[in-house]
């Protein structure tokens, strides 16, 4: 490459960067067409949604069956390049609907907007006089955002905290807003910009930043399902994901990927909905390590009859309005095939989903393990690496799979093989 440093790139047309990159990539034409290929979406539509674009970078867009929440049936769209994620989800809610599905329930959709004030004289009777403002500073976060106000929505109320700090002691002031069916980041940033200078004059000190935070701990979904001893292999079963759980309660190690399992799905539907990824995988851990200890996001029990009883609880800052879900037509579509009618809904969905993909890593993992599962799928993907046509696939994956090798080398030489003997 010889440089990077492109002027005014931002202000070419899409064609014209993309001649720029695959020239310096030295990319072929076929190559160069792959990245600008936008699919569903229009290119100027990509071309307003991020700076600087080329073309769009699709993703595998499954659909999850079998979920039952709050007694009502979805079909799940998932948003996700890595196999087995589908299957197992709907897999897991094929078993939850013995047991009636998922419950699951959220709080209002209250987002946080924090105001950090430095240089103030006496933070603690800053605190004090902000308090007092309460209304005041609602008033000024309201008049911010009418449309907000008239869907139900709106600035709710003001937290303030002294917080002590590396550099010195600081007021850190909080609105609550209920953002409704918005993901929010915009309304909450604007209204917090727009009071900055209220807290000011309240507190005598100087305000730097102003932003969201997504330690959503007022915008919570919670579903809960109860999956029957017998509908999932046994008692031997429901011990082993009891064991798997308590592992992931007292080791921070298997709790990352405990985790990681959940936000699978989690993030699958996140994407497919046009949603902020970023800002719920930011909330999610940094709710998991909210006592001090990074802990797991899901609750695994047993109940007096020995069914397994799982639980999850995690922020869920997704919006149906604003963002990508308004403009991304698969997106648009996706929100369409689920129905749901509030953001809350949405956080319901994704919350269930987070919970059925926890269950069948752990099913997977307490019993046969994690790869034989992933292994058939993992075996499809080596196949088409190594170049087998449609019709080649099938005989490619039951080879690897007998020999229990599974890798592109040895794909090419069965192929080889393969083609050879026609
Ligand atoms: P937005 O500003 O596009 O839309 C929200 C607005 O829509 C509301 O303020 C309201 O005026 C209006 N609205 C209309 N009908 C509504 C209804 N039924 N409920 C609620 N509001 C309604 O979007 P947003 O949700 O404020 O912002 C989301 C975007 O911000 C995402 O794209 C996200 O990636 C981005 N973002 C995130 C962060 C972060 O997470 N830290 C920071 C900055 C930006």
């Amino acid at each position: 490459m010889s440089t990077s440093q492109v002027s005014g790139f931002y202000k070419k047309s899409m064609e014209a960067r993309l001649d720029i990159v695959r020239k310096a990539g030295k990319l072929t034409k076929e190559e160069a067409q792959v990245m600008a290929n936008t699919g569903s979406l229009e290119p100027a539509v990509a071309d307003r949604m991020i700076e600087n674009v080329v073309g769009s970078m699709p993703l595998p867009l499954g659909i999850a069956v079998n979920f039952q929440i709050n007694g009502r049936d979805y079909l799940i769209p998932m948003a996700i390049e890595e196999p087995s994620v589908v299957a197992a989800a709907s897999n897991a809610a094929k078993m939850a609907r013995v047991g009636g599905g998922f419950q699951a329930q959220t709080t209002d959709p209250v987002m946080i907007g924090q105001i950090q004030v430095v240089d103030v004289p006496d933070p603690d009777a800053a605190k004090v006089r902000v308090l007092e403002a309460r209304e005041k500073i609602l008033e000024v976060c309201n008049e911010r955002d009418p449309v907000l106000v008239k869907f139900g929505g709106g600035a709710r109320d003001v937290e303030a905290r002294v917080i002590q700090t590396p550099r010195e002691p600081m007021l850190v002031v909080h609105i609550l807003v209920d953002c409704r069916d918005a993901m929010g980041a915009n309304a909450v940033n604007t209204m917090a910009e727009a009071v900055a200078p209220l807290i000011e004059e309240l507190s005598g000190g100087r305000v730097y930043l102003r932003i969201i935070s997504n330690l959503a701990v007022k915008r919570l979904a919670r579903a809960t399902a109860t999956f029957a001893q017998d509908a999932i292999g046994g008692e031997e079963v429901v011990e082993g994901i009891l064991r798997a759980y308590a592992f992931a309660a007292a080791d921070p190690y298997r709790c990352a990927t405990h985790n990681k399992g959940i936000m699978n799905g989690i993030d699958a539907v996140v994407i497919a909905t046009g949603n902020d990824w970023r800002a719920i995988e930011a909330g999610a851990h940094s709710y998991a390590a909210l006592g001090g200890r990074y802990k797991p996001l899901t609750v695994w029990e047993k109940d007096s009859k020995g069914d397994l009883v799982g639980s999850i609880e995690v922020p869920m800052a997704v919006g149906l309005v604003g963002g990508a879900t308004a403009t991304h037509p698969t997106a648009k579509a996706n929100v369409k095939l689920l129905g749901v009618k509030t953001a809350s809904e949405l956080a319901q969905v994704v919350a269930a989903v987070g919970l059925a993909q926890n269950f069948a890593a752990l099913r997977a993992l307490a019993t046969e393990g994690i790869q034989r599962g992933h292994m058939s799928l993992h075996a499809r993907n080596i196949a088409v690496m190594a170049g087998a046509e449609v019709d080649e696939v099938d005989d490619v994956v039951k080879r690897l799979l007998a020999e229990k090798v599974i890798r592109v080398d040895r794909a090419q030489e069965i192929l080889q093989e393969m083609r050879g003997e026609k």
